[in-house]
């Protein structure tokens, strides 16, 4: 049994990662401070004997003891890292400073939730771990995409420097239920938008691609990692490439006659044209792969958003 501390974790994957961590019998430490996070996801662990929560901002020093870190505070849609970028900067730089200063003082093994998004608009697909990257410094994804680059260098710097026990994930666009029906991120916003009968809003043309992995595999891929010794850093994600009007015309296969047809919006400044990850080192390394098809997974959280709309309270 360890304790585990994982911040973020009142979040969409922080939440299932959670589940995970206390199904195998170990004591977690939830650190969050509500910002994507909610309440209602961390509401079935409250009374786990196992399971405690601090409100807290990683950007502010905080002393806990710990075995394994996994450090995931950081809003992941667009909308909401873009709302305050310099709050996103501080979040991904001082937050990750402060939980590798855990790390050193107890000599835990650390974690790093990063993003495909150091990968910016790659110029190389499927995307390796050995690309540098195509990122943008001044554009609205900067705060988001250089700030988990340089939440990478602090890790490695940490590893290199202080020989702190490190890993970084790479993870790739990630779905499933919990994720908040305002989020912002695609898969929630056309499911919802279908639910309520609303039009469906396609960025740009919608031919950019993405690779959507369902959570239960994610946090799979994350808990193999924390177990290995590898430091990184790994791509974990689903290689299966969709554009984004497949991914708008499946959903409305799926959740048939509600009234919803496709309308196209402007595309976003630096939106990303495609994205797939090559995932090559985790399945040697770690024997991870992704098994639940983008079907089954749509259709769980169709039914996960289908119960909460229909909610009162709401
Ligand atoms: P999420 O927004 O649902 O969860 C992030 C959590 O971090 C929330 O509970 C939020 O309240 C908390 N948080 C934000 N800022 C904080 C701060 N300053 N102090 C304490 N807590 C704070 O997002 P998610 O999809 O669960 O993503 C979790 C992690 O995985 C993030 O680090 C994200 O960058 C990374 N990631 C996610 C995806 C994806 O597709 N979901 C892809 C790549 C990387
Ligand atoms: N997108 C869209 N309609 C929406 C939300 C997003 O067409 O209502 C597009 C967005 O422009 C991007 C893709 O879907 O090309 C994935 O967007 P998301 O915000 O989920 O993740 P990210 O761009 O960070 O990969």
């Amino acid at each position: 049994m360890k304790t585990i501390v994982v911040s973020g974790g009142a979040g969409f994957i922080g939440s299932h990662l959670i589940e995970a961590l206390l199904g195998q019998g170990h004591v977690v430490v939830c650190l969050d401070n509500f910002f994507t996070g909610s309440k209602r996801n961390i509401l079935p662990f409250m009374n786990h004997p196992n399971f405690e929560f601090i409100r807290h901002d990683v950007v502010v020093p905080i002393l806990l003891e710990a075995d394994q870190i996994y450090h995931l505070a950081c809003p992941a849609s667009p909308v909401h890292y873009q709302n305050n970028p310099i709050k996103t900067l501080k979040t991904s730089v001082l937050g990750t400073l402060n939980m590798l200063g855990i790390a050193k003082r107890v000599k835990a093994r650390i974690l790093l939730a990063s993003t495909s998004e150091v990968y910016g608009d790659p110029e190389v697909h499927p995307q390796t771990e050995s690309y540098y990257g195509n990122v943008n410094p001044v554009g609205p994804r900067a705060c988001y995409d250089e700030g988990k680059r340089a939440a990478e260098t602090l890790v490695v710097g940490y590893r290199d420097y202080n020989r702190v026990n490190v890993a970084i994930a790479r993870i790739f666009n990630t779905y499933g239920p919990r994720m908040l029906p305002n989020d912002g991120r695609v898969v929630s916003n056309f499911i919802c938008q279908v639910l309520k009968g609303e039009n469906l809003t396609v960025y740009g043309d919608g031919s950019q691609t993405r690779s959507f992995c369902y959570v239960s595999d994610l946090v799979d891929g994350l808990v193999r990692l924390m177990e290995s010794n590898d430091s990184g850093p790994m791509n974990l994600g689903n290689p299966h490439e969709v554009t984004i009007i497949e991914l708008a015309q499946r959903i409305l296969q799926m959740i048939p006659h509600t009234g919803s047809v496709i309308i196209f919006k402007d595309l976003p400044q630096d939106d990303p044209m495609r994205r797939k990850p090559d995932i090559g080192l985790a399945k040697k390394v770690l024997g991870w792969e992704p098994k639940v098809s983008l079907d089954r997974g749509l259709g769980a959280t169709i039914d996960y958003f289908r119960n909460e709309l229909g909610r009162v309270d709401v």
